[in-house]
């Protein structure tokens, strides 16, 4: 997965010559104090990079064209220790493209209550000077995420770091492509979208190719290594008796290891970060991927099932945000219900097609029959999920623009066993339950396939949302319908005022 320690973030401090070089000194040896200490925070999973004061109009506009023009930067967090007048940023924010955190702190926790002069209220002017830096990005319409508290709190650096983690996934959509074999699952709906808008907004394209080009690749695999991909299964899965004993299990498994190894070769050769199948389009392929897509998936890949690329780049965001945190992260779709009086319950699964990053234990190999496609029974992997926290996320096109849906949900221990059931499975209690939750999800246009993370949080995407300019309705233990009605509402008149807000 993907070493988030290779991106960095710009420490940048504002200032002005006003102040004298012995207090701009000052300035900059606290700012890179505070850089030092953010770098080095285990919850910031970047590199914070502290960058010299900028005092003037020239040294904004030339560190935001550095910023825009590295390829390494994936955002600022800026910050004014002293005031900074504002109207020497304007011409920087007005070139800046990459994501801006606006880090309102002190060097100084407290008020030296017995020491305090005007030395020191001269040094120590956040209070003042953030305000004046929060206004002409509240005025220039600038988005940013706002953190608010001393540097040196957990609860500080865990806001950065989430935010860090959003910056990181949007810099990884930016030129990134996702490949669809064959096209979408013929006449739904939420699974298609404006690719060209998604590209101008989003940074990252689709494009789709023949199953064909697929399956030439999956005939070049070698023997042996099939073989030795097999091998790698049968250590690393369990093998229920009925799998083992199952006839033609040994060409089961090398159909499923080669489509595994031949997707890997055309994904490489493509420079792929994820992909779409559909089961309507597998003309060649002996199985519908399963164990493959759930392995490629495991190794950070997007994935959307029946051609849903929006879900595909979603899921890899979510992959990205996630990198080194435990927890996993998977394509999903809510399957089935449990109506119970007291807690109603969402079993989410797919035909096949579940990362095995969010399995509770070593996963089963099985095959069974899919009873829809028509083709050889495919090889997956089979397991429950650990209770706990997680989120759901769908992103849709509603025709104008581009709404991310979240739902914060409560995984819970399967509450009897599933034998018969063939497929890998989460089962979750919704936040505020499942009646306001999917009640709400269905007003929102919420899709059956969402990115599911057991360690994304809501904040993760409530960033990555404000640096993509993306609306985001959130469903979590305080909605209720007719607020989340309302909002939906509000914010058809938002987005359709807001492009003319931006200049
Ligand atoms: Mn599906």
């Amino acid at each position: 997965m993907l070493n988030l320690k290779a991106f960095e973030v710009w420490f940048v401090t504002g200032s002005q010559h006003l102040y004298g070089p012995e207090t701009l000194k000052q300035v900059a040896a606290n700012s890179a104090q505070i850089a030092a200490a953010l770098d080095v925070s285990p919850a910031i999973p970047v590199r914070v990079i502290f960058k010299p004061v900028v005092k003037t109009p020239q040294e904004v506009m030339e560190l935001c064209q550095q910023a825009n023009t590295s390829a390494d930067c994936i955002g600022l967090i800026t910050w004014c220790h002293t005031f900074s007048p504002s109207k020497m940023w304007i011409n920087g924010f007005k070139l800046l493209r990459k994501p801006m955190a606006h880090l309102h702190t002190q060097h100084n926790r407290e008020i030296p209550w017995g020491a305090i002069d005007m030395d020191f209220m001269n040094l120590n002017q956040a209070a003042h000077g953030d305000r004046e830096h929060g206004f002409i990005m509240s005025r220039m319409r600038v988005s940013r995420k706002v953190v608010v508290g001393f540097w040196q709190d957990q609860r500080v650096q865990q806001q950065l770091g989430a935010w860090c983690r959003a910056a990181a996934a949007w810099q990884d959509w930016q030129g990134a492509k996702f490949c669809r074999f064959g096209d979408n699952m013929r006449e739904v709906a939420v699974t298609e979208g404006d690719k060209v808008a998604a590209q101008i907004q989003l940074g990252y394209s689709v494009n789709g190719f023949g199953v064909g080009d697929l399956v030439q690749c999956v005939g070049e695999v070698g023997e042996a290594d099939a073989d030795a991909l097999v091998d790698e299964y049968r250590a690393s899965y369990r093998i229920p008796a009925a799998t083992a004993k199952r006839s033609g299990l040994r060409q089961s498994l090398q159909e499923a290891a080669r489509i595994e190894l031949g997707l890997r070769a055309f994904l490489a050769h493509g420079g792929f970060k994820g992909f779409t199948d559909t089961f309507e389009d597998l003309h060649g392929l002996p199985q519908l991927p399963g164990i493959a897509v759930q392995r490629l998936m495991a190794d950070g890949f997007g994935f959307g099932a029946e051609g849903d690329w929006k879900t595909c780049a979603l899921v890899r965001a979510m992959k990205v945000m996630a990198s080194g945190l435990s927890g996993g992260t998977s394509f999903m779709e809510d399957y089935t219900y449990h109506f119970d009086a007291d807690r109603s319950l969402v079993l989410g699964a797919h035909m096949l097609e579940i990362c095995p990053s969010i399995a509770a234990g070593k996963p089963a190999l099985e095959i069974h029959p899919l009873g829809i496609g028509g083709k050889a029974d495919p090889v997956r992997l089979v397991f429950d999920t650990p209770p706990g926290p997680a989120v759901n996320a769908s992103i849709l096109d509603v025709g104008n623009r581009f709404r991310l849906l979240v739902n914060e949900v409560e995984v819970v221990p399967v509450p009897r066993p599933l034998p018969k059931l063939p497929v890998a499975r989460a089962i979750w209690a919704p936040q505020p339950n499942l009646e306001i939750a999917a009640a709400a999800w269905i007003h929102g246009g919420g899709a059956h396939h969402t990115g599911f993370s057991q360690a994304v949080t809501t904040e993760m995407l409530e960033d990555f949302a404000t640096i993509a300019n993306v609306e985001i309705a959130i469903i979590d233990a305080k909605t209720n319908v007719r607020d989340f009605q309302q909002q939906l509402r509000n914010n058809e008149v938002y987005y359709a005022l807001a492009r003319g807000w931006a200049s």
